[in-house]
């Protein structure tokens, strides 16, 4: 069996994969249903809102901009 990639959110500006966003949550579950991608995402490595975020595999390849995730990574 294989499992499909593992992707994890991250900043581009610092790395950090705990970004925070606004999310529609499914209060019966605690379950995420949908989040608006297009509004700002609180970045606690930054400490600002960051509007653009990557969606990054366990190999490091970034799917939102589909290149390689130190590309993406301004730093
Ligand atoms: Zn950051
Ligand atoms: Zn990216």
């Amino acid at each position: 069996m294989s499992d499909p990639p593992k992707a994890v959110w991250r900043c581009p500006g610092c790395g950090s994969d705990e970004i925070e966003g606004l999310a529609w949550v499914r209060l019966k579950d605690e379950t995420v249903q949908t989040w608006d991608e297009n509004s700002a995402h609180w970045c606690p490595g930054c400490e600002e809102h960051v509007k653009r975020i990557c969606e990054v595999t366990s190999e490091g390849r970034c799917l939102t901009h589909d290149q390689p995730f130190r590309i993406c990574w301004i730093g």
